[in-house]
């Protein structure tokens, strides 16, 4: 439920409500716009009945549901579209940012000369995976620890922030510590206790959806996220499993866009993932971009025929440069300093 308080609402008149609102068992979140103040009224042991008097204290306008199974993340709460800043570059500030990097980090220069390439080509932030989420335990599960001082090492050098994935709740504080965004790979999507230990990390959450999740269910774990005190989520849209068998996954162009309608978190989108194949890529970005996509997520590897991980989907340096002079013609990066 969301409180919606009278243009002329004293400060008193908002304290009153909001000490109500957590005696009738809500949480009480206070949005203070410039023209009038609401409070978002969110807790599953809350009495809703109890609540709904509060129609008659001074200073209400009125109370309105939340339409969707999301709370806190909906732009029924919040109608300005959130801001995530990370070294100085922002992530839902109008300019699409573009994370770029291989899939997984596999040698000192394979990371650096990736690093110095795509932040010459404009890119805003470098990916590169440290624990990898394998389909097979045969596969290159990823360096850990050395991969994430590789990461380290290649931003002091470029200056490019650090997204990588975390994988498990004891692996939490360590990606921390290097990484400057923590992603949640499509399969945790649902982790639960990853989520609400994340809630309760430092650093914003790059969160992809699930292969087989519903926008809803997307919304859902974002929504963990920020009831357990993370207020820094972007959303990832990075493919779907539909019977098309012809690609990896089904990019979904409408879920950007219904994500950015329903929600006010920044919402990027993966091309790499999204569709499996390197040809696409230009293409997809544009489409997402056009779909209102707040940044890119693109796999970029020096030598893809040779990458441990996701090579058929990873742009070479050169395709990577020619596309961003394509996304991004003529405009300055905004690249942070080290
Ligand atoms: C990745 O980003 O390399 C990755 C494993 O992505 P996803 O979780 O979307 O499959
Ligand atoms: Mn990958």
């Amino acid at each position: 439920m969301i409180v919606n308080m009278q243009a002329g609402a004293t400060d008193s008149q908002i304290d009153h409500v909001i000490e109500r609102v957590k005696e009738c068992g809500f949480q009480a979140h206070v949005i203070r716009g410039a023209e009038r103040t609401i409070i978002g009224c969110v807790g599953s042991g809350g009495r809703r009945t109890e609540l709904e008097a509060l129609l008659a204290a001074p200073g209400v306008e009125a109370l309105v549901p939340i339409a969707h199974p999301f709370k806190l993340v909906s732009r029924q709460l919040r109608a300005k579209p959130s801001e995530i800043v990370v070294r100085g570059i922002a992530i839902g500030g109008g300019r699409p940012v573009v994370i770029a990097g291989p899939c997984s980090v596999e040698l000192r220069e394979q990371i650096l000369e990736t690093a110095r390439a795509v932040r010459a080509a404009g890119a805003d932030m470098l990916r590169g995976g440290a624990y990898k989420p394998r389909t097979s335990p045969y596969d290159f599960q990823g360096l850990g620890q050395e991969a994430l001082d590789l990461l380290v090492e290649a931003r002091e050098e470029t200056g490019l922030p650090i997204v990588t994935e975390v994988m498990s709740t004891e692996d939490v504080d360590a990606v921390s510590d290097a990484a400057d965004i923590l992603q949640v790979g499509a399969r945790n999507m649902q982790n639960f206790p990853l989520l609400r230990r994340l809630a309760r990390a430092s650093r914003p959450i790059l969160l992809k959806r699930g292969p087989s999740a519903t926008v809803k269910e997307w919304l859902l774990a974002a929504e963990y996220l920020l009831d357990g005190g993370n207020p820094n989520v972007i959303l990832c849209e990075r493919g779907i499993k539909t019977f098309e068998s012809e690609l990896r996954n089904t990019f979904d162009i409408a879920a950007i866009a219904l994500a950015k309608e329903l929600t006010h978190l920044p919402v990027v989108a993966d091309p790499s993932h999204g569709t499996g194949r390197r040809s696409l890529i230009p293409a997809m970005s544009r489409a997402a971009l056009a779909a209102g996509a707040d940044g890119l997520m693109i796999e970029v590897h020096p030598c893809p025929e040779r990458a441990l991980s996701d090579g058929p989907q990873s742009m070479d340096l050169p395709g990577f440069a020619s596309m961003m002079a394509d996304i991004r013609p003529a405009k300055a990066p905004q690249h942070a300093r080290p």
